[in-house]
Parts: C-alpha cells; sequence; structure tokens
C-alpha cells in the first residue's frame, strides 16, 4: 500500500528509526574492532595492576626506616638486592634494608613504600649506575607511597565496559590490558546503494546530450564508508521496473542489511520505484517539511529497509545525514545518533519558506569562544559548491521566513570529528 504523508522531520526521523533494527553481534579480534560497539558488556578477568609494582625508579623499603630521614640527617639503608621490570623477586627486605627497582617492577616482600632515585644519594643522571652496597635516603615517604597496588585500577570480575560502548583506543587499550584478545560487537551494516534515473551516465563515461553523471551514487557510499559502514554499490537503475527490480535483486543477493536510492520519489516522478515496492514489500512516500529535501520514501524491499532519498545532489546529501546516518548509526548499535549542534550568531541574514531549513554554512569559534555562522554562498538545491565550503547546517526552524543578520540559531556541526572510524 502506498501511502503519502506531511511530516516534521522528527517525525520521518522517528518513524525511519522504528523501522530498522539494531544488527546482530560477531566476534572480532581486538584490534580490528576500533569504533565498533561492544555487543554485551566485559567483566575483567584480572586485576589491573595485575600485582604491587613501582610507580617510579627507586629503593623499595619499609616507610618505618625512612620516618625521620631528611636531607641533613639522611637513612643509611643497607641495600640487598636490584629488581628489573619483568623479573619476578625472590628477596625479602628486612628492616634496614632496601632494594633498587624499577618502574613498573614487582615490588619486593616486606617492603611497604618506594622512595624515588631523586630523593636519595645515588647519582641517578650517571648512565653507569652501579649497585650501591648501601644508599642514603634524604625524605621520609609513607606506607604506599610510590607503589601501585593489584587492583588499584580494575578488580578481577568488576565490568568494565557496558554494552553499547563505542571501542575508542582507550577501550581497545583497557581490554588489552586485561588479556580480552576478541571481543563480541555488533556487525558493520551492508547498505546498498542505487542511483535510478533515465538521466543519469557513469562518472567515466563521455558526457551524451541530456546526461548527468550520476554522483549520488558515490556521494552515498562515501558517507556509508564514513560512518563504517560497508557500502554494496548497485549502480544505476533506469526508469522501468525491470531495471529496479534487478538492482534490488542484486543487492538481495549481497545480502544488503539496508537499501539507499536516490531520486524518483518526487510526485510524478516516482512511478517506477512505487509499483516495484508495492509489489514486493511496502512503502510509504513522505513529504517532509524539510528544506532541501522534502520528498522522501520509506519502507521495505522483501524485509530489507528501503530508504528513497531525493534527487537532487543537495537535497540527497542532506537528506542522508538528517534519516539515513542515524538510521545506519542505529543499526550498527550506537546510540549517539546526532551530530553535535552549537549556538550560532548568524553574520548573513537567511529566508526560508516556512519548512525546517538546513544552510550550508561555515561555523568558526572567535574569540572569546563565541561561535559565529556565515553562509558559503548560493543555497539552491542543485548547488554543490556551497556544500563543499560547509562544515555545518544552520537549523532555521518550521514556521520561521526570515532570520536577520545577528540573530542566534543552533548549527548542525556535519565535520567535527566524528565519533566512528
Ligand atoms: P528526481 O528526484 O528524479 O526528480 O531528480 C531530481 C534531480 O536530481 C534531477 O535534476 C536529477 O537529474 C538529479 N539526480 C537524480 N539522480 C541523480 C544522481 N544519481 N546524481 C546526480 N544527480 C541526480
Ligand atoms: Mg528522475
Amino acid at each position: 500500500m502506498t501511502r503519502t504523508d506531511d511530516l516534521t522531520v522528527e517525525e520521518a526521523l522517528a518513524r525511519v528509526l522504528a523501522g530498522v533494527p539494531v544488527l546482530e553481534a560477531e566476534r572480532l579480534p581486538l584490534s580490528e574492532a576500533l569504533g565498533r560497539v561492544l555487543a554485551e558488556p566485559v567483566a575483567a578477568r584480572e586485576s589491573l595492576p595485575p600485582f604491587a609494582n613501582s610507580a617510579m625508579d627507586g629503593y623499595a623499603l619499609r616507610a618505618a626506616d625512612v620516618s625521620g630521614a631528611s636531607r641533613e640527617s639522611p637513612a643509611v639503608l643497607q641495600v640487598v638486592g636490584d629488581i628489573a621490570a619483568g623479573a619476578a623477586p625472590e628477596m625479602v627486605v628486612g628492616p634496614g634494608q632496601a632494594v633498587r627497582i624499577m618502574t613498573g617492577a614487582p615490588l619486593p616482600e616486606g617492603a611497604d613504600a618506594v622512595v624515588p632515585v631523586e630523593m636519595t644519594g645515588e647519582p641517578w643522571r650517571d648512565s653507569d649506575r652501579p649497585l650501591p652496597g648501601e644508599i642514603e635516603v634524604y625524605g621520609a615517604v609513607a606506607p604506599h607511597d610510590y607503589v601501585r597496588f593489584p587492583g588499584e585500577d580494575i578488580e578481577a570480575g568488576q565490568e568494565i565496559l557496558t554494552a553499547g560502548r563505542v571501542l575508542r583506543p582507550q577501550e581497545i587499550g583497557v581490554l588489552a590490558s586485561l588479556g580480552v584478545g576478541h571481543v563480541p560487537v555488533i556487525r558493520r551494516p551492508r547498505v546498498g546503494v542505487l542511483a535510478t534515473g533515465d538521466e543519469l551516465i557513469g562518472v567515466e563515461e563521455p558526457l551524451r546530450p541530456g546526461k548527468i553523471r550520476n554522483s549520488n551514487g558515490y556521494t552515498q557510499e562515501a558517507q556509508i564508508r564514513a560512518l563504517g559502514a560497508v557500502p554494496v554499490p548497485l549502480g544505476i537503475a533506469h526508469d522501468t521496473e525491470a531495471a529496479v527490480q534487478e538492482k534490488l535483486a542484486q543487492g538481495l543477493e549481497s545480502r544488503v542489511d539496508l537499501f539507499v536510492s536516490s531520486a524518483g520519489v518526487s510526485v510524478g516522478a516516482y512511478d517506477v520505484v512505487k509499483s516495484v515496492l508495492e509489489a514486493e514489500g511496502n512503502i510509504g512516500f513522505w513529504r517532509v517539511r524539510m528544506r532541501p529535501g522534502k520528498p522522501l520514501a520509506f519502507g521495505a524491499y522483501q524485509g530489507i529497509p528501503y530508504l528513497g532519498l531525493p534527487g537532487n545532489p543537495v537535497s540527497a546529501l542532506i537528506s542522508f545525514e538528517r534519516f539515513a546516518r542515524p538510521a545506519i548509526l542505529k543499526m550498527a548499535g550506537h546510540t549517539a545518533l546526532e551530530r553535535p549542534r552549537v549556538r550560532v550568531t548568524l553574520q548573513d541574514e537567511i529566508s526560508s519558506d516556512g519548512r525546517e531549513t538546513y544552510a550550508r554554512a561555515v561555523v568558526s569559534r572567535e574569540e572569546g569562544g563565541a561561535y559565529v555562522a556565515r553562509l558559503t554562498g548560493r543555497q539552491g538545491s542543485h548547488v554543490m559548491t556551497s556544500l563543499v565550503e560547509a562544515n555545518a547546517l544552520v537549523i532555521v526552524p518550521e514556521g520561521v521566513r526570515h532570520v536577520a543578520a545577528g540573530a542566534q540559531l543552533e548549527a548542525l556541526m556535519i565535520d567535527w570529528p566524528p565519533s566512528v572510524f
């Protein structure tokens, strides 16, 4: 059945998100898990640090032995050993004794603190440092000083990462330090990309009268890749049912999780996509009250979610931003689906037709910390250059037809460092 609904951006987004699933998990080696979302919580099987170790190069000793030490009256201790990082010492530090110890080396039995070498009489700046027979200590330390105790950071059994966590370099590092070499993460969405239209030719084909190059296919593949998802290029379908069907069948065979198409969804132009999806799925055609954008189709083809974006390159890119991007992120297990927004002061005026308008702009930070936005030029939905210049989309809310320079609005930052890779 075909429906045509008139929706706000928020309503349309809510419907798209409700129509896509979170994908299942796969187990990956840690070195391939960057940017992925954890599918299950991870509990530590080991403590971190795993054993008491020195935080400094210095001497392990009994704090009581140096309680009154100062530069004027140093404590003098007998040096009974030397422990390098990686060693497993067996000596015991008795009263009046010390053991030289390197950062990360295990604290020997009997010792309860470390004095840094800088607080001792050892000439620590020299490269050649034979083990002295005794050592002068010039200051007091308390028990536990300069010692890292086992489990101080993480206790064995503790849940360290919850399901839904995005694995950044620091999460990868924590997992590695705990001996977790494989992790359950949500798999990458595979997104079929289809361009429709009789006017389209390939990027490297010679131009012919009436033809334009299929740029949307490339833009969308890049947008998908930038989210850490896998684009499955389906090429160009000419405006016949058979052509569209063939491409969609190809997508099913490539096991796509979502179809994204461009063009063929505006009134009067969508018959082909419409009849194919009606025959083997379902489709809703929406008039979304946004600019650029407006026509949007969403449904499913043989059970696979299908998102039809408008054909104009700028509308296609911005509609992808607003609808396909959050949908793909959701499928990949993410819960932070929105780009960051900042409040900006406009340097130019903006007019709108009352739809929620996305104006291409450069947002920059002024001295003092305020953000300002300058429009990047002509805002027609076929004008790509103003997108190339832009790092943000300034949002004019629905119902507003004119915003003067100097006014404040929200900007969607499409270029801030992404949290996925
Ligand atoms: P339509 O949605 O089919 O009415 O197309 C709207 C506009 O977008 C027309 O000017 C099309 O030529 C253009 N267009 C459609 N598909 C693409 C594409 N894949 N790449 C570039 N422009 C396109
Ligand atoms: Mg068309």
